[in-house]
């Protein structure tokens, strides 16, 4: 027989995993909180020109990879594929930037991009990130990287590198594309179809190539003339990361596939990821906001990818929250203890027991088996006799010690906190 597939590229995300991707994401949202972050949720899908227009026309994103379709009244919607444009749509949309002088959002959920699946890479993935709206501090950037360490530690991840570079702005952004096309040009005729076609749009994204035909050409590129103000931008950032002690690499090759960055860019990546070595990315996009019709507003951001996170910390044999095991299981036969049963859970529950029983009508040695398998610590036995009596034999599934409780005084023998009424300690005195 075959069933339903998860899509390509999709993935499910079992119960015995996701006891990791609690702990990656509790352990995010207690550290944004120490660098003052807030969470945002935007929708899942937005207009396409809001991707377009950000993203930029040459990124492979915009150019192949986006989930795009017309809803009924033939408006063009697309899944997101990243978050920062859809955190300032709503940034803008809802006019943060009269509220605060700085806003620092942060943002975690799926994103859709038609790649080709492989190895860390798939068409929806988790990212969480951080954006920082409202300052050119160079500061900024350098806190961006410590909280994506800071963050990266605390979940068990240390064998981390991170890599920096200032990929300039609108200024000296057309000096570096000339010095890159003079570089490149006596080989155009040998780069791939895709750097012969970023040559004249965006021959940055030449040094991005992966093709060793083209990473051939690259590698003995000269670095780039940034103009003065982000040299001095750049200085700056690796001066914040030396005062925290964060190791960083300059890399000039370092380009990000998304257009709208400015200045500084960021990678940190993992030697244990295989190809899909980026575990996080992000940098400065000082022109974004006015490229969306806002005012001109600096900013600076971050996202990096839970999958590959868990990928990580599945290597190094980490589990995550484990399953928390039942306190009770309630074994029982015919319908007055399954009365008895749902009342009495519901109570424990209510009190903060993790309690289950048998909705299978199986027998009660059945039950005493999946008991087990749950790791139930007590049992607590109710046939039908018991049940006319309004008692149980609670079992103590360690000691093997089995003993009748009415079960009026179940909860009072499970939930050690609750005032215990004189009769009950004067039942318990008896036993
Ligand atoms: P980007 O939004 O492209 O700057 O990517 C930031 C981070 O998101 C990367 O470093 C990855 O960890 C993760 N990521 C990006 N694309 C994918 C993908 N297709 N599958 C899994 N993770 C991804």
């Amino acid at each position: 027989m075959t069933f339903f597939q998860a899509p390509r590229g999709t993935r499910d995300i079992m119960p015995g995993e996701i006891g990791l991707w609690q702990y990656i994401e509790d352990t995010a949202v207690r550290i944004f909180e120490l660098y003052n972050y807030h969470e945002i949720r935007t929708p899942l899908f937005e207009q396409t020109e809001l991707f377009t227009r950000s993203i930029g026309s040459t990124s492979d994103i915009v150019e192949k990879e986006m989930y795009t379709f017309s809803d009924r009244k033939g408006r063009s919607l697309t899944l997101r594929p990243e978050g920062t444009a859809c955190v300032v749509r709503s940034f803008l949309e809802h006019r943060l930037d009269k509220t605060d002088l700085l806003t620092k959002l942060f943002y975690r959920g799926p994103m859709f991009r038609y790649e080709r699946p492989q190895l860390g890479r798939f068409r929806q993935f988790h990212q969480i990130g951080a954006e920082c709206l409202g300052s050119r501090n160079p500061m900024l950037d350098s806190e961006m990287i410590s909280l994506g360490i800071h963050l990266f530690d605390d979940i068990g991840l240390s064998d981390l590198t991170v890599k920096v570079n200032s990929v300039g702005c609108a200024v000296c952004r057309p000096v570096i594309r000339e010095q890159l096309r003079e570089f490149l040009g006596d080989h155009l005729e040998k780069l791939c179809d895709d750097c012969k076609r970023r040559f004249d749009k965006n021959p940055l994204r030449i040094l991005d190539c992966k093709k060793p035909e083209c990473q051939k050409y690259t590698a003995g590129l000269p670095t780039l003339t940034i103009c003065q103000d982000c040299g001095d931008h750049f200085n700056a950032v690796q001066e914040y990361l030396d005062a925290m002690n964060i190791n960083f690499e300059v890399d000039s090759h370092l380009v990000r596939g998304l257009e709208y960055y400015t200045k500084t860019a960021f990678e940190i990546i993992s030697p244990d990821l295989g190809a899909q070595n980026a575990i996080c990315g992000g940098g400065r996009y000082d022109k974004l906001v006015e490229t969306m019709d806002g005012p001109n507003i600096p900013a600076v951001g971050f996202a990096f990818g839970i999958e590959r996170a868990v990928m990580l910390l599945q290597q190094l044999s980490l589990t995550g929250k484990p399953y928390e095991e039942l306190t009770l299981y309630i074994a029982g036969t015919g319908h007055q203890a399954s009365i008895q049963a749902i009342s009495l859970m519901d109570e424990l529950r209510r009190g903060g027991l993790r309690v289950d029983t048998d909705t299978a009508g199986r027998s009660l040695k059945a039950q005493m088996k999946s008991a087990n398998k749950l790791g139930a610590k007590y049992v607590l036995i109710m046939g039908e006799g018991e049940a006319e009596k309004q008692v149980g034999q609670l079992k103590n599934m360690q000691s093997g010690v089995q003993e009748t409780v009415p079960l009026s005084q179940v909860a009072q023998a499970l939930l050690p906190g609750l005032p215990c009424t004189e009769e009950a300690d004067a039942e318990k005195d008896k036993r």
